[in-house]
Order: C-alpha cells, then sequence, then structure tokens
C-alpha cells in the first residue's frame, strides 16, 4: 500500500496533461517562431493554453506568461514590481514571514541592492491582518507581495481585502498564488491583483513549467535575455508540450474544483479530527480558512524526521513542512512565524491529500501516525522530561 500525502510537495500528472504533452511531443514539434505551417500550429496550440490558462483566473490570454515554474514566476514579479519602484524613486516592498523561499530570498537580494523590506508578522491563525497592511504601506511603498495559500500550513488569506487596500492606495499587488491555482476559484480583477504566480505540477500538470500573470499595463522585468519569445520578456522557445500539459492539466482541475474541494474538506476535516485525538498536539493554521486538502499538525515530544521515516515504511509519504527546506535541521521558519517555539515545531507534520484520497486512507493514516508518536514518545528523552514534570507540556 502507497499512500501519497504530499501534493503540497508535488502532483502525479493527470492523464489529459500527458495525452496533451505527448500530442504537442509527436505532431507539434515545430518551432513556435517559424514561419512554415509546421512551427505556425505549434504557435496556435500554445496560443490555445495560453487561453485556456488565462480563462480560469479571468484573465485576458495576453496577460500571461509562460515560465519555468513558479519560481521564475515570484523573482520575475517581484524583479518587475521592484524596477518599476526604482523609477520614481520608491524602495519600499511588503511582504509577510512566511512566504516561500523563492519570495523570501528574492527579497534578500533586493534588501542587499538598496531596497527596504517589510515583512508583516503572521498571526496564531495563519494569517495576516488587512489593517497591518494598511499600515505598513508607506509614500515609498512600490510593492506588496503576499500569498494566496502558505504552502506548509495551507491558510487561505484575505486577498480580496489585501487588493482592495493596494488599490485604493496605489501599490502594486502581487501574490504566490502556486498552492492556489486549480485548487480555489481566483479571479484577478475581482481581487485587484497585479501580479500571480502558479506553476503546473501543484495541480497535477508537468514539474518545469509555469506562469507568470501581469496586469495589461504592468511593465515586466525580464530575467532571461536572448529572444522576442512572450512579447520579449522571457527569451527562449518556448516549452510548448509543458504549456499544453500545463492548460490540460487546469482545465481539468477547474472543471471539477467545487467537488473536488467538498469531497478534500470532508476527508482533511475527518483527518484533523482523528489526529487532534492524540494527546499534546496542535492543529497549525486555521482549522477552516485553509486549503481543502491540508492538514498540519505538531506533536510534542517527538523529530518530525523519525515520525516521517517510519510513516513512510508504513507506505504513506509525508513532509515536515517544506520540500524544499526538508533535509536541513532547522524548524520551519512558516511555524516560527505562527508562534510555534523550536521544540514544538520541530515535531510538525504536514499531510496534503489529493482528489482521489478515500476515507480508508485517512483512517490507516490516523492509525498510522497514531502508532508511530506513541513508539517514538516511548524512548525520547523529551517526552521523559514533560511526563516527568521536568519541563512544562507546552501543547
Ligand atoms: C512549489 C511552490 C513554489 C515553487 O514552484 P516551482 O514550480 O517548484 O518552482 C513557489 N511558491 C509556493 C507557494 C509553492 O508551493
Amino acid at each position: 500500500m502507497r499512500i501519497y500525502a504530499d501534493n503540497a510537495a508535488t502532483t502525479k500528472m493527470s492523464r489529459a496533461a500527458i495525452d496533451a504533452m505527448v500530442d504537442c511531443m509527436e505532431s507539434h514539434y515545430g518551432n513556435p517562431s517559424s514561419l512554415y505551417e509546421l512551427g505556425q500550429e505549434a504557435k496556435e496550440r500554445l496560443e490555445q493554453a495560453r487561453a485556456e490558462i488565462a480563462a480560469v483566473i479571468h484573465a485576458e490570454p495576453g496577460e500571461i506568461y509562460f515560465t519555468s515554474g513558479g519560481s521564475e514566476a515570484d523573482n520575475q514579479a517581484i524583479r518587475s514590481g521592484a524596477a518599476i519602484g526604482k523609477k520614481t524613486g520608491k524602495r519600499h516592498i511588503i511582504s509577510t514571514a512566511f512566504e516561500h523561499h523563492a519570495v523570501l530570498h528574492t527579497l534578500k537580494k533586493l534588501e542587499e541592492e538598496g531596497f527596504e523590506i517589510t515583512l508583516l508578522p503572521v498571526h496564531e491563525d495563519g494569517l495576516v491582518r488587512v489593517e497591518e497592511l494598511e499600515a505598513a504601506i508607506r509614500d515609498d511603498t512600490c510593492l506588496v507581495t503576499i500569498m494566496f495559500a502558505n504552502n506548509e500550513i495551507g491558510t487561505i488569506q484575505p486577498i480580496r481585502e489585501l487588493g482592495a487596500v493596494c488599490k485604493a492606495r496605489g501599490v502594486l499587488f502581487h501574490t504566490d498564488a502556486v498552492q492556489a491555482v486549480g485548487h480555489l476559484p481566483i479571479d484577478v480583477k475581482d481581487c485587484n491583483i497585479d501580479l500571480l504566480s502558479s506553476s503546473a505540477h501543484k495541480f497535477h500538470g508537468p514539474k518545469g513549467v509555469g506562469f507568470l500573470y501581469a496586469r495589461k499595463g504592468v511593465r515586466l522585468t525580464n530575467l532571461i535575455e536572448g529572444g522576442a519569445q512572450e512579447k520579449g520578456k522571457r527569451a527562449g522557445t518556448e516549452n510548448l508540450a509543458g504549456a499544453a500539459g500545463m492548460a490540460a492539466a487546469l482545465r481539468e482541475v477547474a472543471g471539477h474544483m467545487t467537488e473536488n474541494a467538498a469531497h478534500m474538506s470532508a476527508l482533511r476535516d475527518r483527518l484533523i479530527a482523528g489526529l487532534a485525538e492524540i494527546p499534546h498536539s496542535a492543529l497549525n493554521g486555521d482549522a477552516k480558512k485553509r486549503l481543502p486538502g491540508n492538514v498540519n499538525f505538531c506533536f510534542e515530544g517527538i523529530e518530525g524526521e523519525s515520525l516521517l521515516l517510519l510513516l513512510d515504511e508504513r507506505g504513506i509519504c509525508a513532509s515536515s513542512g517544506s520540500a524544499c527546506t526538508s533535509g536541513s535541521l532547522d524548524p520551519s521558519h512558516v511555524l516560527l512565524a505562527i508562534g510555534r517555539v523550536h521544540d514544538v515545531a520541530h515535531g510538525s507534520l504536514r499531510l496534503t491529500i489529493g482528489e482521489d484520497a478515500t476515507e480508508e486512507e485517512i483512517d490507516y493514516i490516523v492509525r498510522n501516525v497514531r502508532e508511530v508518536v506513541e513508539y517514538l514518545r516511548g524512548f525520547s528523552p523529551v517526552w521523559r522530561d514533560l511526563t516527568s514534570g521536568k519541563t512544562p507540556f507546552i501543547l
């Protein structure tokens, strides 16, 4: 038995996405920039993918730029916002403490280049406060970048309200929507989003392709020079198979979004209820304002890494937080941002279920997590100190 419960790290490609890619590789191998028919057919196929993607987030096809994934889209969006600000002498950027590293590391670079960065706090419920954004905006603020939904704890931010504040104050608004696209309804116009990042492999598309939405009139900065592709904003022969696979995957998940969300959130709540029965445990992030498939817990007195290895032996693929930081011994910056202390943050478990999850799988996960946590606590010195009263319980 293998249960894949790490869909926030990546997802299994859908049949529709694979078929679309194979079709492009076999039949549309021309270069979209070539003038003969084979090239122009490839170009048409690319533009069809662009239009399909645009429709899902209520954008215009001309506002979609293909990238190599979410990280590139985040880098390009933030660099573009910074460049626009710099032109008018604005060098202040607002973000949050629990963004993906593609955002945080880009901001760090910009700080070294003379920009000033304000990171808004994230509250214990895993949400930022609209009033705190409002208070942080200054006359020299050029960009606000706040993620749509967090990749570790799944909390969904009040994007529409945040977008309205940015619009009222005339500040560009970028959102890293990598975890949200294909999983939540998104209307970029209604939410006043100027820039939005997305990645295909988080919604059953291929790895290595994503897109950046840039509202008409927002001037993008190139990260890659060398050609006229993507209106001169992203050079390099287009990844047609990737773009077509991404569009096919998105079309499919968008077509079943309501049913998928209902099914997954019912299973998510069953999983949360089951794990909450484990003593000295706590759910991370708001119980309801979270992605339909996301469950993230802390268990006191254990090591998250050992938990993962033992769950793997029992066929469960899970994560302690972000795939990007696993392997390092630092606790998750997201859990620290919501106020978990180091010791507690170390005992974290993220389970992100997919559309095809079943009740039997959820019950198997609950049973096995319970057994493994009990087993690990059995020989944990930290747990011994907690139970003997030497150190106080936190959870
Ligand atoms: C996965 C992820 C990214 C990075 O996307 P890639 O396509 O893997 O580069 C960025 N932001 C968030 C929130 C993510 O979950």
